[in-house]
């Protein structure tokens, strides 16, 4: 028998809006899955370099980002540095900044970092994307790299106003730069299962979209807090609940790309 060629999955998370757990997700996820057994790279493509940061890297004392990579000065193998969680990180300064705009005037910005990326590829079992709060030119290259795109929801009134717009982008891209993209669905953030307002919020997001909920919620827990601030995620150190949800949901992706449906909250 053929062995099955090896297939990376590349996978965006993204919405416009900040303080939704973008960040957290990627550094948490990226974690979980090489807790999997899995070969991960993280890209921080939000200029604030916050995922660089909170995985261990002072921004400020970068030589090298996925800045050059883009403007086309590095090569990505060059610029990826490791992390105490065991992912690759490319990682982001405040020099990225100024790439959306250098990045504006060149044909076919939109691909730029799908043929960055394309070299190391092999290297890795997925690879996920830290979308800036924007819907810019750099989140476009996410979302034009990624098979996958995943969206974190604040569970709090109107805290999804935008995310029509960010599904018309989607669309978008899948019309004009990635017709294989595939919109995962929304993961619910800082959720608070007491309360009863969370739980609507969650059923109207699924009716009003359309948009799959992916389970399970990530709990809102102060141990988030206190990862970021010392340069490691949620789940190195003590149990908790929010290390377990992004556990379970590393799993239910896994046997999603292998093949299985996803978990959803309906
Ligand atoms: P984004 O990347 O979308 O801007 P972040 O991942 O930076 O969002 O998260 C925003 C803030 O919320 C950070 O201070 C982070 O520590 C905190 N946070 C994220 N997830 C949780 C959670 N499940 N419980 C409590 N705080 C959280
Ligand atoms: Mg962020």
């Amino acid at each position: 028998m053929r062995e099955d060629r090896h297939v990376t999955t590349v996978l965006a998370v993204a919405n416009q809006k900040g303080g939704v757990a973008k960040t957290t997700t990627v550094a948490s996820l990226g974690a979980a899955l090489v807790g999997l057994g899995q070969r991960v790279l993280v890209v921080d493509l939000d200029p604030q370099g916050c995922l660089t940061f909170s995985l261990g890297h002072n921004p400020d004392r970068l030589e090298t980002s996925v800045h050059d990579v883009l403007v086309g000065d590095a090569e990505a193998r060059d610029v990826v540095v490791g992390t105490e969680e065991g992912v690759d990180l490319l990682p982001a300064t405040i020099d990225l900044a100024g790439a959306e705009a250098l990045l504006l005037m060149r044909p076919g910005r939109e691909f730029t970092l799908a043929r960055a990326l394309a070299p190391i590829l092999d290297d890795y079992d997925t690879v996920v994307l830290d979308c800036p709060p924007s819907l810019g030119v750099l989140t476009l290259n996410g979302l034009t790299a990624a098979r996958s795109v995943l969206v974190p929801l604040q569970c709090e009134t109107l805290a999804h106003r935008g995310v029509g717009q960010l599904l018309r982008t989607v669309r978008e891209v899948q019309q004009i730069t990635n017709p294989d993209l595939q919109l995962l669905g929304a993961l619910p953030t800082l959720y608070d299962a007491r309360t009863t307002h969370s739980r609507d919020v969650l059923a109207d997001i699924s009716d009003r979209y359309g948009l799959p909920v992916l389970a399970p919620p990530i709990p809102r827990t102060v141990r988030f807090a206190e990862a970021t601030a010392s340069g490691a995620t949620v789940l190195s150190g003590r149990a908790n609940k929010g290390a377990a949800a992004y556990r379970d949901l590393a799993d239910n992706l896994v046997k999603h790309w292998a093949g299985s449906e996803l978990v959803t909250l309906g």
